[in-house]
């Protein structure tokens, strides 16, 4: 399979270069042009393990990579890293399922694509005979930054620089970011939101390419983020994984379709979701969960995609984002036009804005369902599943919780509905606390204990003795001032 850039049918590489780049030259995405060269036996996937499920489906996305060679990668990324043997576990919460993702060794559900993503991009860059080492700059709106820099710490021929939105991310966050230990490790908070420190990034990336900035110099830029397709690739595994869940348990005959609910923000979860339907599973509705960031929501009501508007800092900062990159992705694979693509694009950045055009919107309705929740709504329904279900959620799968309340409602014939849960409660802590009925601890820290005290959930390894770590990271910058500082220490022999 081939990928090409979202924005232009004329630049195609291989899935290896695609993962080395990070994102195309022309600021698209690279993409499959489509799925129908793939050839992948969905139901042969249920009965085995996740590691093998993962091992299959990484080879049949990203085919640079024999199964053999794939088999071993995932064998690295995974083995002893995280909480269960399956990755992803299923737990029934009345009548729905969740699907838990942040079982790996940072809490958030990106440790499932961020193991796996160093071992693809170093096996890339051999691939494509690349000896410069790789610098990777990632933008975080919390969980990303501490993923990529786990996954990447020491990782040799790579180094890898963060950048977070100043006050923009919870205090457990920010601390699992700056304890971040590695000599191949940098981060640096920016004074702006998300959107600010993404936009920055990506703009650096246009500048290198444009002006040649990194030439000779034996470095060169990729992405952690999900614009990286090699960061979206293991994200379908957990679909499949699900989807075998339900039928182990009986709960599914194999071929019923089972609708997911995804906690939104770059649009990368979701978009594997789809991305496992076009590979046969039997997905039925995708459903877009916002908090009151909730340009998605409207998005999918109206075909209007617009972000002149306020933005929000809300109690899930993983999804406070406006606008969402991996939407791009969508637009090109359900349109198959890169020109169109190009177009809203192109008036995205000038008018931020833009509108699908009929057809589009008609594809949109039939494959998704999108709702949003606010913060009380987020803590109204973290209290209630407690009290009702004796299950713990953190606040991003809350805001999943409450719109798949909505979505069942509205669609009354709807099949089984999988929650995907993307944080341990306690990343969160604050909110959490709140959402039982407490009063606020000092600070996070006594929010933790107090929650492990109250609900008996014990506190994952990785967040126990977080507050005596030292702090090793403190750079704070304008948005402005993000290219001279990649420049700087992509410059830097010893960081
Ligand atoms: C990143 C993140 C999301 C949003 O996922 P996208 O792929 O960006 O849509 C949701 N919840 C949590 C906890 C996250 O870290």
């Amino acid at each position: 399979m081939i990928y090409q850039s979202t924005r232009n049918d004329g630049l195609t590489v291989s899935s290896a270069q695609a993962i080395l780049d990070g994102m195309a030259g022309d600021g698209g995405l690279y993409s499959p042009a489509s799925f129908s060269g793939i050839s992948l036996d969905w139901r042969a996937l249920l009965p085995i393990s996740t590691r093998d499920m993962a091992t299959r489906i990484l080879a049949a996305l990203l085919p640079s990579f024999s199964e053999a060679e794939m088999g071993e990668l995932v064998r690295r990324a995974y083995e002893g890293k995280f909480e269960t043997e399956d990755l992803t576990p299923t737990v029934r919460v009345g009548e729905d399922t969740v699907l838990e993702l942040f079982r790996g060794p940072t809490s958030a559900f990106k440790d499932v694509a961020l193991s796996m993503l160093p071992l693809l991009m170093t096996a890339a860059r051999e691939k494509c005979g690349v000896s410069d080492e790789i610098l990777i700059l990632t933008a975080t709106s919390g969980d990303t930054g501490k993923a990529a820099m786990e996954g990447f710490a020491n990782v040799p021929g790579t180094r890898i620089l963060v950048f977070y939105p100043y006050g923009g991310v919870s205090p457990v966050q920010q601390a699992q970011m700056v304890t971040q230990e590695g000599d191949n490790v940098g981060v640096c908070a920016v004074r702006g939101n998300f959107d600010d420190a993404q936009t920055g990034v990506k703009a650096i990336f246009a500048a290198v390419e444009r002006e040649g900035l990194l030439a000779g110099k034996g470095v060169r830029l990729s992405s952690a983020n999900s614009i990286n397709i090699g960061r979206l690739a293991p994200q379908v595994v957990y679909y499949f994984k699900a989807y075998a869940d339900l039928v182990r348990e009986g709960r599914i005959a194999v071929g019923d379709l089972v609708d997911f609910v995804v906690p939104t923000g770059n649009f990368g979860d979701i978009l594997a979701g789809y991305f496992a339907k076009e590979l046969g599973l039997p997905v039925g509705k995708l459903i877009c969960a916002s908090n009151a960031n909730n340009i998605l929501t409207d998005f999918f009501a109206t075909g209007v995609y617009d972000r002149n508007r306020p933005f929000y800092r809300t109690v899930s900062p993983s999804m406070d984002i406006l606008v969402s990159s991996n939407l791009e992705r969508l637009l090109f694979l359900l349109s198959g036009d890169a020109k169109l693509v190009k177009g809203l694009m192109a008036s995205l950045a000038e008018t931020g804005a833009y509108t699908v055009p009929a057809h589009l919107k008609a594809k949109l309705d039939e494959l998704f369902f999108a709702g949003c929740c606010d913060d009380a709504g987020t803590k109204a329904a973290i209290g209630r599943v407690w009290r009702e279900e004796g299950y713990l959620m953190d606040t991003h799968t809350a805001v999943a919780y409450h719109v798949a309340q909505q979505y069942k409602a509205a669609c009354p014939s709807h099949g089984s509905v999988v929650i995907l849960s993307t944080a341990s409660p306690y990343k969160f802590p604050a909110a959490v606390l709140e959402a039982l009925g407490q009063a606020p601890g000092a600070d996070e820290y006594s929010a933790m204990a107090q929650i492990e005290r109250i609900t008996g959930v014990p506190l994952p390894k990785n967040l126990r003795g977080l507050k005596d770590r030292p702090a090793r990271h403190g750079d704070v910058i304008e948005p402005e001032k993000m290219l001279s500082y990649v420049l700087d220490k992509a410059g830097k022999e010893i960081w």
